[in-house]
């Protein structure tokens, strides 16, 4: 159950299996339409995505339309629906594939590992502890530098990962 529609009826409707929607099968193509409801039923839950559109002029007369993605503002013609997301095929690859939310999990978990390994209370924000009874000061150097130099990543992508996300909300609200 569920449909497209923009507040009118374009007479279509989909099944729940929906994975993605192309912006030319809307109808909504030379139209002053600027967004679109699409509505679908995930796990009996009805799940609804206010998608922008946006406009722009061909070369050879008349408009393009494309959906402005939720996530990164990029103009493209299909939108891919998966865990109750809607965002483009760049967005979900970032997240499911090598992109730099998961080197950031990555790091953390390795960091986690490093500090139960010393005893550590878990978080890099965390005050430093000591050297654990029975460990060489040579392995306790070695963590310690790795765990350093980890932190040091951590805090320079998070500052990253900051900028890019107050970028992106910025983009929603213009
Ligand atoms: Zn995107």
């Amino acid at each position: 159950m569920g449909g497209f529609g923009s507040g009118r009826n374009f007479g279509k409707t989909t099944t729940s299996s929906v994975r993605s929607i192309k912006v030319k099968d809307l109808g909504v193509c030379g139209r002053a339409t600027e967004s679109v409801q699409v509505q679908y039923e995930k796990d009996g839950q009805s799940v609804e995505h206010i998608i922008f559109l946006s406009h722009t002029a061909c070369n050879y007369g008349g408009t393009r339309c494309w959906f402005r993605c939720p996530y990164c503002s990029r103009n493209v013609g299909i939108l891919y629906l998966a865990s109750g997301q809607c965002a483009c095929r760049h967005c979900f690859s970032l997240v499911h594939k090598s992109g730099q939310e998961s080197s950031i999990d990555r790091l953390y978990r390795k960091v986690g590992k490093i500090r139960k390994r010393l005893g550590w209370q878990q978080g890099i924000i965390q005050p430093d502890g000591e050297k654990p009874k029975g460990m060489h000061w040579k392995t306790f150097d070695k963590l310690i530098a790795e765990h350093d130099e980890i932190a040091r990543r951590l805090f320079g992508l998070t500052h990253q990962w900051c900028k890019k996300m107050t970028n992106r909300l910025k983009g929603e609200s213009a």
